[in-house]
């Protein structure tokens, strides 16, 4: 009886290597579809958002309490669009800070540092950046910054807030001087110039000194 003819070359390695080859390029090709799938969700979720033009401007108020007279401003260094409000009556310390517009809570925290000067200490040390700080999404690309906040915001991240509701209190925190509340509007993450209740407030540049009061109709109908 002859037994089974051999090559000399045993055969399970060979299929062994085929196995694994064929793994491989299981691997290969499922990391690719992989890849590709990455990309497509960035385009869509990233990528499509910053193309899309901003949306028409919202009916932004004067992130104070209805009726009040502030005076608005800036000063060389500021930067291009940035206000700086001051109440024309009154201390600044502890002054509600309102939302301009409804819109999302997508920042509540402290930007830079918050330095030492409160109302007990107005002269204390200063801090960096912004201090307390909020910043709303409006929609549309559209968003509002309050920086300088007494204390920690009212507000969380991810809630959703009316025109008119509180988010915090004028202070002095970050990098500030003395009690005010700094304010921006952005379009598509790019300042602009703020307007209030439908009227441009004239601060642009700052190259030099500018100041204008305005009266607030941030007023929530009863
Ligand atoms: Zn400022």
């Amino acid at each position: 009886m002859l037994g089974p003819v051999t090559t000399g070359r045993p055969t399970t390695p060979r299929t062994h290597r085929r196995v694994r080859s064929r793994r491989t390029r299981i691997v290969l090709v499922s990391g690719a579809v992989a890849v590709v799938l990455a990309v497509a969700v960035l385009v869509v979720a990233v990528v499509v958002p910053l193309l899309r033009p901003a949306g028409p401007r919202p009916l932004f108020q004067l992130p104070v309490a209805c009726g009040e007279t502030w005076q608005l401003g800036t000063y060389p260094g500021h930067d291009d669009y940035d206000v700086d409000m001051f109440p024309t009556e009154g201390r600044a310390w502890g002054r509600p800070v309102l939302v301009s517009y409804a819109g999302e809570v997508t920042v509540a925290g402290i930007n830079g540092s918050l330095g030492g000067r409160t109302p007990e200490d107005p002269d204390g040390s200063r801090g960096r950046g912004g201090g307390y700080w909020v910043k709303i999404d409006h929609g549309g690309k559209w968003e509002t910054q309050y920086l300088h906040l007494l204390e920690p915001p009212l507000v969380r991240v991810g809630q959703r807030v009316a025109q008119g509701e509180q988010i915090g209190r004028v202070g002095s925190t970050g990098n500030s001087g003395a009690p005010h509340l700094h304010y921006e509007q952005r379009r598509g993450w790019e300042k602009v110039e703020a307007h209030f209740d439908g009227v441009p407030s004239g601060i642009t540049h700052d190259d030099t000194e500018y100041t204008v009061k305005r009266k607030s109709n941030n007023c929530v109908p009863e």
